[in-house]
């Protein structure tokens, strides 16, 4: 995008008096040459693959290749019926949605790397919660998605959504992120209020590792995943119900960023620290990668680059 920061975001959508996903649409045209219909379209044909990620572990037990992660979307699907939930409804279907993406993610299904393949849950779970759960049309998903990539692009841009660059804080954080503006905006919240949900986001993700167990997306990915969804959800109602950010969202992308540099690289999706280097992580490595993964990776290995 043809922007700096979420600062010059808002300053330009209220001086064209443009949500971010209309900014966010009009700039993609600029930029790309292509018409309104067909980067619409294009946003579409992503909806739909979001739906197909949601539903399927929900529908059916999806085990990952390794055998690592599986069932548990189904298991929340379940658990929903049940209609016994401590948080409700809307958070178990949200959670439930996420862990279906991960899954799916997992055993080589499509998903919609949004920002990556290992937050790929957060935010169709999100779209796809809010949609059943405030019958929202298509259309305003559509320009709930433009919203959340104008974030992400900010986020790419000014920091990282790596997370072998800033940890998980920036994956999952991310995505949380932008669903979190992708709610409000859905919900008529002013793109200000957009960027203090996401901000409320990163101050509460800041410091995430990434420490997948055996290097694979899927532990604690698929979890965080779900968490990402929660925590996405809770501060958009925070901002829905007035609550401001006192740390501006640019400054909160800068100190994900800061942090992420200052991280270790064991902590730095190379599956040795973390999680990924306690006794569980590594046996469960092992059992996964045998003889071969011993030999590759030293377990005294903590580096602090
Ligand atoms: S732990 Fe690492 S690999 Fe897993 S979702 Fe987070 S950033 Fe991605």
């Amino acid at each position: 995008m043809n922007i700096k920061n979420g600062e010059e975001l808002l300053k330009r959508c209220a001086e064209e008096n443009l949500s971010i996903g209309e900014f966010v649409i009009r700039q993609e045209m600029e930029e790309s040459g292509l018409g309104r219909e067909e980067i619409y379209e294009k946003m579409v044909e992503n909806l739909r693959v979001m739906e197909f990620s949601t539903s399927k572990g929900i529908n059916e037990k999806v085990i990952s290749v390794s055998g690592l992660i599986g069932g548990d979307a189904h298991r929340m699907g379940k658990y929903l019926k049940q209609g016994k939930s401590v948080t409700g409804g809307v958070m178990i279907k949200a959670m439930g949605y996420a862990l279906s993406c991960s899954e799916v993610n997992a055993s080589m299904g499509k998903i919609v790397a949004c920002p990556t393949a290992g937050a790929c849950g957060i935010l169709p779970a999100v779209m796809m919660t809010m949609k059943e759960e405030h019958d929202l049309d298509e259309e305003t998903l559509i320009m709930g998605l433009f919203a959340s990539a104008g974030i992400g692009a900010i986020i790419a841009q000014n920091a990282t959504i790596s997370g072998a660059e800033g940890g998980c804080q920036a994956e999952c954080g991310s995505a949380s992120a932008m669903a979190a503006g992708a709610v409000v905006e859905m919900m008529g919240g002013t793109p200000d209020m957009c960027l203090h949900a996401g901000a409320i986001v990163f101050k509460n993700t800041l410091g995430l590792v990434c420490d997948p167990i055996a290097g694979l997306v899927e532990v604690p990915c698929a979890k965080r995943n779900a968490a990402g969804a929660v925590s996405a959800l809770t501060a958009a109602d925070l901002v829905l119900a007035g609550v401001k950010s006192r740390i501006p969202f640019d400054d909160t992308v800068d100190a994900m960023y800061q942090i992420g540099k200052l991280m270790p690289e064991a902590l730095r999706e190379t599956g040795v620290g973390g999680l990924a280097g306690t006794k569980t992580g590594r046996a469960l490595r092992d059992e996964i990668f045998g003889e071969l993964a011993k030999n590759e990776m030293n377990d005294d290995t903590f580096d602090s680059k």
